[in-house]
């Protein structure tokens, strides 16, 4: 075959086998969206699992009507303009790549008022396939439907699991950002049944957060811990050393706001432990690191559930030291819980 220039809407589709793996990687595009856009309230209706129809809803600062076709094209982005803004990213957006991804194998509709604009107006994307720019009434903020993914991708269809296996993996993506985002209201419907709601309750983790997704006993269990040093601050809750898990199922880590993964940052949570948890058994903890994005590499992986630490040893030692210390104190048995 000669060398040819693939089109816009295969190059969508390549770009989605990376981020849409499943209905769950769409919610968790979208809802990124709305949060990045200052959304106060996000309504998620989900049908069959995600697979027949997932829509989002936010209150957010919408988008101009002149803007959509932007919006859904490739590498096109509101959030960075320049190398430095990548290095300073506090967005959790930054690819321009999701809403075309997701377009690209979908029948997708944007419709949208921007902050301030008269009217709403939308815009559908079949497969791929980009339709006109249409009125529509909207209130102030953004909705984005998805029906039918990966309709036009069979080979990616095939391999979505039972609805109640879609919606679990939906629904943990969902309890993981609830946990962050305590400010925001969240709810969910599926298959026209309201399923759960998270109410914004102001800027404290509440407790009804951490009972609802790490159970009472965990949070009769945990320990505050807020440290800050060396232009780092740790903060969230871990479990007492009596309370402690065979996997590792409740460790939520989250860097800026966003939830990763992280070898070294498990490893120093680990070793603050070492002493007080039986070999194998697994410490439980919600924790929250915060420093200067540009100490942070969060363009890692596409769908940036890694990131990269510029000084990676000394957040090392930071984690371990801070916790270490704070379960010192459980051993001189002077530990409160957050949950009496
Ligand atoms: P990214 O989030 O990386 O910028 P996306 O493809 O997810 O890329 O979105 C493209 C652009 O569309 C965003 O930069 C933003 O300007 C706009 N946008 C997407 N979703 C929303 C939303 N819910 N509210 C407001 N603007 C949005
Ligand atoms: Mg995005």
């Amino acid at each position: 075959m000669p060398i040819r220039q693939l089109p816009d809407t295969l190059i969508n589709q390549i770009a989605a086998g990376e981020v849409v793996e499943r209905p769950a990687s769409v919610v968790k595009e979208l809802v990124e969206n709305a949060l990045d856009a200052g959304a106060t309230r996000v309504d998620i209706d989900l049908e069959e699992g995600g697979a027949r129809l997932i829509r989002i809803r936010d209150d957010g600062a919408g988008i101009a009507a002149e803007e959509l076709p932007l919006a859904v094209s490739r590498h096109a982005t509101s959030k960075i303009a320049s190398l430095d803004d990548l290095e300073g990213v506090a967005t959790l957006g930054f690819r321009g790549e999701a809403l075309p991804s997701i377009a690209s194998v979908s029948r997708f509709a944007l419709i949208s008022r921007r902050n301030g604009a008269e009217h709403g107006a939308a815009l559908e994307i079949d497969g791929g396939r980009l339709g006109e720019v249409a009125p529509k009434p909207h209130p102030q903020g953004t909705t984005v439907e998805v029906r039918d993914l990966f309709f036009n991708v069979p080979a990616r269809r095939k391999f979505l699991k039972a609805e109640r296996t879609e919606l679990s993996h939906i629904e943990e993506w969902l309890r993981q950002l609830a946990l962050a985002r305590p400010d925001v209201e969240l709810r969910v419907s599926h298959n026209g049944k309201a399923s759960r709601r998270w109410k914004g309750e102001g800027d404290l983790l509440s407790d009804v957060r951490i009972n609802e997704t790490l159970g009472e006993e965990f949070a009769r269990n945990a320990l505050r811990v807020d440290h800050s040093g060396a232009g780092l601050r740790l903060h969230g809750w871990i479990a007492q050393p009596a309370y402690n898990r065979a996997s590792a199922d409740q460790q939520y880590l989250y860097v800026n706001g966003r939830a990763v993964r992280d070898r070294s940052i498990a490893h120093a949570v680990k070793q603050a432990y070492a002493d007080v948890l039986f070999h194998g058994r697994q410490p439980a903890y919600v924790l929250f690191l915060e420093l200067d994005p540009r100490r942070v590499d969060v363009n890692v992986h596409p769908a940036k559930h890694e990131v990269r630490f510029r000084d990676s040893r000394l957040i090392h030692d930071f984690v371990y030291r801070t916790l270490h210390d704070a379960l010192a104190e459980t051993r001189a048995g002077s530990a409160v819980g957050v949950a009496d």
